[in-house]
């Protein structure tokens, strides 16, 4: 006889753990069910033999995303500030620039151009409502331009327009002109401003976690780790009112409710019978996923600290990264350091083979930090674009047009299903924070249900 249970969880990532978390804390049976043999989706901290550990998804949290630094202290998981101290380089062309703190220097021109079009961004985006992105007056006109519009119509010099742009591919992790302005608004209010989204210190890349940030998600989902199916793909949903079938390749379960928190491309590829509302599947046929990189160039140690670098840098598309940071472990052992890679640079850059790959991203960081730079002890990198379990990352999407014609179509539940992950989260929308939050509400919504009450 088919399992019988009261909530399948479809996803084990941050959103799915999440609501499994609750659902277990108020005593409800409940299954996972996930695709890969690990948890974490899109947060993937990758083990090497000798200790050295690599998060290779996300990692950074930061001020404001409060349920994240509340599960680390309840699982008692140390995290530690992201190293943020000496110069920053800016690399525009032939001639390497330094600054401190965010700003780059530029030519006064520049700065002054810089300093307004991040201030334009901050007050439209101001007045979004997250809720509710499409009831701002000008909801449909900002949905009809993409981010690159924006920009280009704001930016008066092309240094402006380069680091702008630089920092708009770092934070939304494709080219401008594949998202909607609209979004792009709800993105930085979601993540509280511009300033929080580009900052490290005060911002959203402000901690990292000792061990990596899937140790978090592996502390979480401990208390309950025999209600997760790994290797076990959902092919097919079927459901009416009171009742669902899941199926996976071999085996199916029935439940009174489905929590669904998978990257939205995803959701295409589960047979869903009756077929998911049509303004859902509308949506879903054009809400790509973004595309990053990391690249890991891991050093005996951070040997750039003691020329006064911080190991970050902005660069323009000489070279195929956009930005680079210190991740170096708590300890600085060994010194680490990772570029970005992101939207179409990040596709060029992974059509080549491994070899070239290493060797251009130690062009780069001789060019930056010198001789010492030539010795890495390892070079890794890793993209999510061909997972099958992910497409992409950070985040889903949306395009132009899609938040005035869709709304909130995409976290809509339909009772017996509930659609949760970063995409369907209002605040920190696309983080991991987000994940949580919408994952705890499709959970709650659940246990709100009356049966429970
Ligand atoms: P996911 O993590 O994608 O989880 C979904 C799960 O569902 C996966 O485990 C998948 O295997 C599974 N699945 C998919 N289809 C099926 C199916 N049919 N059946 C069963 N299981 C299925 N966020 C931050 O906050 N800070 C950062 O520093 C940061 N940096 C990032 C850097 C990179 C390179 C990447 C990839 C992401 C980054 N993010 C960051 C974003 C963050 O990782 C995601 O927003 C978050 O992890 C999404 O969690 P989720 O649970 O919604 O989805």
């Amino acid at each position: 006889s088919i399992p019988q249970v009261e909530a399948v969880i479809v996803g084990g990532g941050f959103s799915g753990i999440s609501a499994a978390k609750k659902l277990h804390e108020a005593g409800l049976s409940f299954a996972v069910l996930e695709a890969r043999e690990r948890l974490g989706g899109r947060v993937y901290t990758k083990r090497f033999d000798d200790k050295l550990y690599l998060d290779f998804g996300g990692q950074w949290i930061g001020p404001t995303q409060d349920r994240m630094y509340a599960l680390c202290h309840e699982y008692g998981i140390d995290y530690f500030e992201t190293y943020n101290e000496g110069k920053n380089i800016l690399d525009l062309g032939e001639r390497l620039k330094t600054y401190r703190g965010t700003i780059p220097t530029l030519d006064i021109f520049s700065l002054l151009n810089l300093d307004w079009v991040i201030r334009k961004l901050e007050k439209l985006a101001r007045q979004i409502d997250i809720h509710k992105p499409w009831n701002h007056p000008k909801a449909a006109q900002y949905d009809q331009q993409s981010l690159e519009d924006f920009l280009r119509r704001n930016t008066k010099t092309k240094a402006c327009y380069q680091v702008i742009r630089i920092g708009c591919e770092t934070i939304f992790a494709c080219d401008p002109d594949q998202l909607s302005l609209l979004h792009a608004l709800f993105y930085i209010r979601s993540g509280t401003s511009l300033d929080c989204l580009i900052n490290i210190k005060n911002g959203a890349q402000q901690h990292r976690m000792v061990g990596g940030m899937q140790s978090l998600i592996e502390a979480m989902a401990q208390p309950f780790l025999e209600k997760i199916r790994f290797n076990s793909p959902v092919r097919a949903i079927r459901y009416s009112s009171g009742e669902a079938l899941i199926q996976c390749d071999g085996f199916s379960i029935k439940a009174a409710h489905v929590i669904v928190a998978i990257p939205p491309p995803l959701l295409s590829e589960i047979h869903f019978s009756p077929p998911l509302p049509s303004e859902k599947q509308r949506l879903l046929a054009n809400y790509p996923m973004g595309k990053a990189g990391k690249c890991f160039m891991v050093y005996q140690e951070p040997f750039w600290r003691k020329s006064g670098f911080s190991g970050q840098a902005l660069a323009d598309d000489k070279f195929a990264f956009q930005t680079l940071f210190d991740c170096s472990p708590k300890d600085g052992k060994p010194g680490i350091l990772m570029a970005f890679t992101l939207g179409s640079r990040a596709d060029d850059f992974f059509k080549k083979n491994k070899t070239d790959r290493q060797a251009e991203m130690q062009e780069m960081v001789e060019r930056y930090f010198g001789k010492e730079a030539a010795s890495p002890i390892r070079y890794e990198d890793f993209t999510m674009t061909d997972e099958i379990w992910a497409r992409g990352c950070y985040a889903a999407l949306m395009q132009k047009n899609a938040w005035s014609e869709s709304q909130d179509t995409y976290r809509k539940s339909t009772p017996p299903l509930y659609f949760a992950g970063t995409e369907a989260a209002v605040r920190w929308h696309g983080y991991i924070e987000g994940a949580v939050l919408a994952g705890e509400a499709a959970a709650a919504e659940i246990l709100a249900s009356s049966q429970y009450g």
